[in-house]
């Protein structure tokens, strides 16, 4: 049996109809930025995290950049970014001429963890990036805590965390902004590149509009430095479409969880997800940890089975962040995690079947089968 980690292609057969219809709308109307299909995006979008405002960008890259400028952090700045993360958290900080300061994660949610933001915080600090890691929500009250007492920004990065929840509550407004990427594979996956900005503050987001289109509400009128970060209205419409499959799909992906957490909850080997009780998981990833992580990763490769590492490498150990003087052991959670942690497939396309022939063959590489 061949799994494949994340299968866009059967995604898009499931819903072929429909997205060919959109594109050829989008493109008899010629409007292919500033369009309908955007602005219905920020509307739908908005609503569905239950906040005031969404802008539209081209990339979870962009919103976290656009965030950060909107928000005036510059050079001289520094943000506290988690060591395991996607790179781009870090690299946003890093566009903006700030410097970013890691900190280490915790065991059990695998965000970052609040008793270590004092030791990272000076008089320079401005902001923190909460990531909500795997699709479950970082530790906000904690996060919200520190942030208010030292008068930082809390930046949500909701990249792996569409329609997660905390305490009930979406994820997307719980921070100043929260920034979502709308890459192929993640949880609403456009098909080409895609990223929103969430908020609830009518200057911020009205600033954030600005920066999208290079510092100008009216064209050719530069109110300040920004960029060219719009949404393309094909993407806009594709997203539009899938939308409407997100809190079916997203109970797909957390029905396949139950089923792997079930079957592998006898094999002593893997240590599985744990779920604060805050929380509702949207499991962008389905990450365990496991002995030998390397060979199981091998066989199941061998048995046809595709898996992630997500992150091999945190990022103060990443080349480009060499200059900022952090090394080996410096954050001991996210240096243990990177070598223990294996991505099983998920996503509302995987079958129940899948999912046991999956745990079947972890079971069976443990038991030296
Ligand atoms: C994917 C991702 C991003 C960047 O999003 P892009 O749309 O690829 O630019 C940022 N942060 C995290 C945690 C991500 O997983």
């Amino acid at each position: 049996m061949q799994v494949k980690f994340y299968d866009v292609a059967a995604q898009y057969k499931q819903i072929k109809t429909e997205i060919d219809a959109t594109i050829i709308e989008v493109l008899e109307s010629a409007a292919f930025y500033d369009s309908p299909a955007v602005s219905a995006f920020e509307h739908m979008f908005a609503q569905l995290h239950q906040t005031k405002h969404c802008i539209a960008v081209n990339s979870g890259t962009a919103a976290l950049h656009a965030s950060l400028m909107a928000l005036n952090i510059t050079a001289g700045d520094e943000v506290l970014v988690p060591a395991n993360t996607f790179f781009a958290t870090a690299e946003a900080v890093s566009l903006t001429g700030a410097t970013p300061v890691f900190v280490d994660c915790n065991a059990d949610d695998y965000g970052m963890d609040p008793t270590h933001l004092e030791g990272a915080l000076t008089a320079r600090t401005k902001a923190l990036i909460a990531v909500h890691m795997y699709g479950q929500a970082a530790q906000l009250d904690a996060l919200k805590v520190f942030s208010e007492k030292h008068g930082l920004y809390l930046v949500e990065d909701c990249a792996h965390a569409h329609l997660a929840t905390y305490k009930t509550i979406p994820v997307g407004s719980h921070g100043i902004t929260a920034c979502f990427s709308f890459f192929p594979g993640k949880n609403l996956g456009a098909y080409g590149e895609g990223g929103a900005i969430l908020t609830n503050d009518d200057g911020l987001a009205h600033e954030l509009a600005k920066i999208r289109q290079h510092g100008a509400i009216e064209k050719y009128h530069h109110e300040r430095i920004g960029h060219n970060y719009r949404m393309e209205s094909i993407q806009a419409a594709i997203l539009n479409v899938k939308m409407r499959y997100m809190e079916q799909w997203t109970a797909i992906r957390q029905q396949r969880a139950v089923l792997y957490k079930e079957l592998l909850s006898d094999c002593p080997q893997v240590i599985l997800p744990h779920i604060a009780d805050t929380n509702q998981h949207v499991y962008h990833l389905f990450v365990i940890r496991c002995l030998e992580r390397n060979g199981l990763k091998g066989y199941l490769q061998e048995k046809g089975i595709e898996t992630g590492l997500h992150y091999p490498i945190p990022l103060h150990l990443q080349k480009a962040y060499a200059s900022l003087g952090y090394n080996r052991g410096s954050f001991p959670v996210a240096e243990q995690l990177s070598k223990e942690i294996l991505s099983l497939p998920i996503s509302e396309q995987i079958t129940e079947e899948e999912v046991r022939y999956v745990s079947a063959r972890i079971k069976a590489f443990y038991a030296g089968e």
